[in-house]
């Protein structure tokens, strides 16, 4: 079902979304929008609702009110499988890889999952894409892209800290996304593996939207063209990255902490 007032430089809408947990409102009635091909980063102390607003988009948390598009699909009830068919790839907070399979496995199952891919899951599955001379170039490709060329035989246990997070990304770009979520990728990763991670994304085709949490604020305003804040469950403020620095409410919400944009 399409919506008559969607906006179509928008690829992402979420309207009103609120999500309780019991009488807690972690999220209350966000309104927010994501332009095709946007480098948007979402910033705010902890607790303020970011990955919870990532689990409703990315369909791994029901939402309590509101709804969500698209591409100006409706997609609030959709589950997450849906949500990848249509484009929408997560990296979470807490990682979500195999850590036993090798490094070029996790991304050959990530293959399978694509749109058509058509192969079933699980080791079978596996099997008869590895098969494929195709699919393993395709696997060797991504992890060039994230900078993993030579990491392929490793158990993905055997990785760095911020080798494991370049190999989410390309786990995530194994799906093909036009939408994709990063929950604080650069988390304890080293300013050298920080650097490589923002020079990786910034790298990243037009094509792929990217929706960035993230509390490393220099890597948020080196690849952010727009910027949320969010506190307490709401949305403060979105705008280019310069208003929001410039943005008293922005300060006073940080207050206290040692993230003041600055
Ligand atoms: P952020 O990612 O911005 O740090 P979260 O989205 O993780 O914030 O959490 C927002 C608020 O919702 C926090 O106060 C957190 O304790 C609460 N919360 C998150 N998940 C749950 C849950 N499953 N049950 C109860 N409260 C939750
Ligand atoms: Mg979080």
């Amino acid at each position: 079902m399409t919506d008559q007032t969607h906006d179509h430089s928008a690829l992402l809408q979420l309207r009103n979304v609120s999500r309780h947990f019991g009488s807690f409102r972690a999220l209350d009635e966000v309104s927010l929008t994501v332009r095709a091909g946007a480098r948007h980063a979402i910033i705010g102390p902890n607790g303020a609702g970011k990955s919870t607003l990532f689990g409703l988009i990315s369909g791994t948390l029901p939402v309590t009110a509101g709804s969500i598009l698209l591409d100006g699909q409706d997609v609030t009830r959709l589950p997450v499988h849906r949500r990848v068919g249509l484009g929408v790839a997560a990296t979470f907070q807490h990682s979500s890889l195999f850590l036993r399979e090798s490094v070029l496995e996790n991304v050959l199952l990530a293959l399978l999952r694509r749109p058509g891919g058509g192969l079933g899951g699980g080791l079978g599955g596996l099997r008869r894409v590895a098969a494929r001379p195709q699919a393993i170039a395709q696997a060797h490709a991504l992890l060039d892209q994230v900078g993993l060329p030579t990491r392929h035989e490793l158990a993905a246990a055997e990785l760095s800290h911020g080798e494991r997070r370049q190999l989410e990304v390309a786990v995530a770009l194994a799906t093909d996304p036009r939408l994709l979520l990063l929950d604080e990728p650069a988390a304890g990763m080293s300013p050298a593996e920080t650097a490589r991670l923002t020079a990786l994304l910034a790298a990243l085709p037009g094509e792929v939207t990217v929706l960035l949490v993230e509390h490393d604020l220099d890597m948020v305003f080196e690849l952010a063209d727009t910027v949320t804040v969010m506190h307490l469950g709401r949305h403060l403020m979105t705008g280019a990255p310069d208003e929001v620095r410039a943005c008293a409410a922005v300060q006073s919400a940080y207050l206290g902490t040692t993230e003041v944009p600055s």
